[in-house]
């Protein structure tokens, strides 16, 4: 048996391989499947160019660049991929706003009056102020994260939700056009969570709901430490 004939039948080997592993997934994202393309490619055009099959060379030459093409597309697509930030949703009532501070601006009139409701006050959610290092937190995760804020506005006070974008404006610029209003949170993609109740779909949120001052994450200190 010839060396030419050993070196076509191992480059077919290695094209069998790299057709097998591009149907597997697992094996697939690593780019091997170019690799041994490439390999089988080559060694099939140096047994066609010995036997002067000049067709199937050719073909073979054409073969090699494409997977050279393929690598490098696939490798910047998986560079790519790996740069892409997680998403993250906050939320705003008792995660960035402080709620009672709110309250507080109420004469006690206003605070008897509306006792249990006082989401339903009007322009109350503009009188809120951030809760101890808040603005600071969403600063700093945004340049880790896609961040975005996620409150569900009451229904039955249409001022809450022009208070929540303009408290959005006032204390955080730059998320302004980063604010989603929603009852279903669930229903927005994402890897994280932070929210201080399990209510208006964030119990039901498909990636990781760190709850807000609950025993692990009691301040945006150790949220930070968990996120950053
Ligand atoms: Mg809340």
């Amino acid at each position: 048996m010839g060396i030419y004939y050993i070196i076509g039948i191992i480059g077919v080997f290695f094209v069998f391989i790299a057709f097998i592993i591009s149907n597997n997934k697992k094996y697939g994202k690593y780019l091997f499947d170019e690799i041994f393309n490439f390999l089988g490619s080559f060694l099939l055009s140096i047994y066609a160019f010995n036997g002067r099959m000049w067709p199937f060379f050719v073909l073979n030459i054409f073969w090699i660049i494409w997977s050279i093409k393929l690598f490098f597309s696939e490798k910047k697509l998986k560079k790519k991929k790996n740069n892409k930030k997680k998403v993250l949703y906050i939320d705003m009532d008792g995660v960035i706003v402080d709620f009672q501070s709110g309250v507080n601006t109420l004469s006690d009139e206003e605070k008897i009056k509306n006792e249990g409701k006082y989401c339903k006050v009007k322009d109350i959610f503009s009188k809120m102020k951030p809760i101890d290092g808040a603005v600071n937190a969403v600063k700093k995760l945004s340049e880790k994260y896609d961040v975005y804020i996620l409150s569900s506005p009451g229904w039955d006070n249409a001022s809450a939700w022009s208070d929540k974008y303009n408290w959005v404006n006032e204390y955080l610029p730059f998320m302004r056009k980063r604010l989603i209003l929603s009852n279903h949170k669930n229903l927005n993609k994402g890897d994280y969570l932070i929210d201080d109740r399990y209510a208006n779909g964030s119990e039901k949120f498909y990636g990781e709901l760190i709850h807000f001052r609950s025993i692990k994450y009691k301040d945006w200190d150790s949220v930070l430490d968990h996120l950053l």
